[in-house]
């Protein structure tokens, strides 16, 4: 499939600009016009790591105009073994800042918009914002579904990328792309092809599993090659296509992956109209929360047997859902009283507690509520519990009338 050029040509480029991009000049597809896109072009990576780094490099050197970064990490001794764009002396420095000077040695006509900051719900919008197309070099499912939904929502196309050890891949995801003659081509989201996030813990990290340094070169530059084509609209981008990596056996696949007409962000019902808590949605904890929920969580059988002792009289406690109005009234646990999690973030929650009564807390799924055993651990509560697998349990395996979400 060819899509139109995603970015208008600049007006005009310099002598020096015209001397440093002879060569793409001269390949007749990219010429003047589409260097003069790449020049107006605006790209935001996320994250300066292993994919950040050589995307960053080649974004520059191809003169990509505007470049953002968004990185708040520092720069370790452990990723110079892949992250290319930082060096030996950049140790313990901010990696966006290190990025940013690689970037300008390569091509000072580019210019660098640094976002030191972790991207979230709150700062996803205006970070997004104003970019013509987005490189995800982020090595975690909470800020992949974000980034997604995120682009989807602002309709951004991006390219994705992933690693591990010896296996990558990459695709294009614009659910809005249009084609030639504008009408949708039907391409599908990052959800359409993973609905749901592994269940935390089954894939280890690259931290965890390791993975070949160059593997990132491999992907990285896949993803600059395909940003290209679709800022100069030159060639078959992998939209619809996911690009599949085996380093070991040298081995690239293309798998063609179709909108999910079911898919919850872009589908036909959507259920995803807004940004949800992604933390939650991928089961990922903080060590805190970790920490507050071991040896402190209980089963929903266990749940259900202390409700039946407080109803006759035997046992006294408070069973809080830190979960949201919204969710509340989808589903509950009988006898529960509603205190969402941001009560507890900011302190509020405290004041509505009995201090001589056992705390036991829930959310959906057991993520938040560990967050916030944690919080309520911390103001003294030595004996308060969560409830391991939340409202989605009980509903499993106590109360299947309700429904679920
Ligand atoms: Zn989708």
């Amino acid at each position: 499939m060819t899509f139109p050029a995603l970015v208008e040509p600049a007006a005009e480029l310099t002598i020096d600009e015209v001397r440093r991009y002879s060569r793409h000049l001269i390949i007749p597809d990219v010429g003047m016009t589409g260097q003069k896109r790449l020049k107006n072009a605006k790209v935001l990576v996320i994250g300066a790591g292993g994919l950040g780094s050589p995307a960053l490099m080649y974004l520059a050197a191809a003169g990509v105009g505007t470049i953002g970064i968004v990185e708040f990490d520092e720069v370790d001794e452990s990723n110079l073994q892949r992250q290319i764009i930082h060096g030996q002396s950049d140790v313990g420095r901010p990696k966006a800042e290190s990025a940013k000077e690689s970037v300008a040695e390569i091509n000072p006509l580019v210019e660098v918009v640094v976002h030191a900051e972790r991207l979230d719900n709150d700062n996803v919008f205006r970070i997004f914002e104003g970019y013509d197309l987005i490189v995800d070099g982020t090595d975690n499912f909470a800020t992949r579904y974000l980034v997604n939904d995120a682009a989807y929502f602002l309709q951004i196309p991006y390219v994705w990328g992933s690693i591990y050890r010896f296996d990558g891949q990459a695709s294009v995801f614009w659910p809005h792309a249009t084609l030639e003659d504008g009408t949708s081509a039907e391409a599908p989201c990052y959800r359409c092809l993973y609905p749901e996030p592994p269940p935390p813990g089954m894939v280890p990290s690259c931290a965890e599993g390791g993975v070949l340094g160059v593997l990132c070169a491999s992907i990285g530059s896949i993803q600059v090659n395909e940003a290209i084509k679709v800022l100069t609209g030159i060639g078959d981008p992998a939209v619809g296509r996911l690009v599949i990596y085996d380093a070991l056996e040298l081995e690239w696949r293309k798998l063609k992956v179709r909108k999910d007409p079911n898919c919850a962000l872009c589908g036909e019902n959507p259920t995803v109209t807004g940004l949800i808590d992604y933390d939650d949605f991928c089961g990922a904890i903080s060590d805190e929360a970790a920490d507050a929920a071991a040896g402190s969580t209980i089963s929903v059988t266990q749940l259900e047997h202390m409700l039946k002792e407080r109803e006759e009289g035997t046992r006294d406690f408070v069973l809080v859902d830190v979960r949201e109005p919204n969710e509340y009234e989808i589903n509950k646990i009988p006898g529960s009283v509603l205190i969402p999690k941001g009560d507890f973030l900011n302190g509020s929650a405290l004041e509505q507690l009995p201090s001589d009564k056992q705390i036991v807390m829930h959310c959906k799924s057991g993520v938040r509520s560990a967050e916030t055993l944690a919080i309520v651990k911390g103001a003294g509560y030595a004996d308060a519990v969560h409830v391991g697998g939340g409202v989605v349990a009980w509903v499993n395996q106590i109360d299947p009338s309700q429904p679920s979400y």
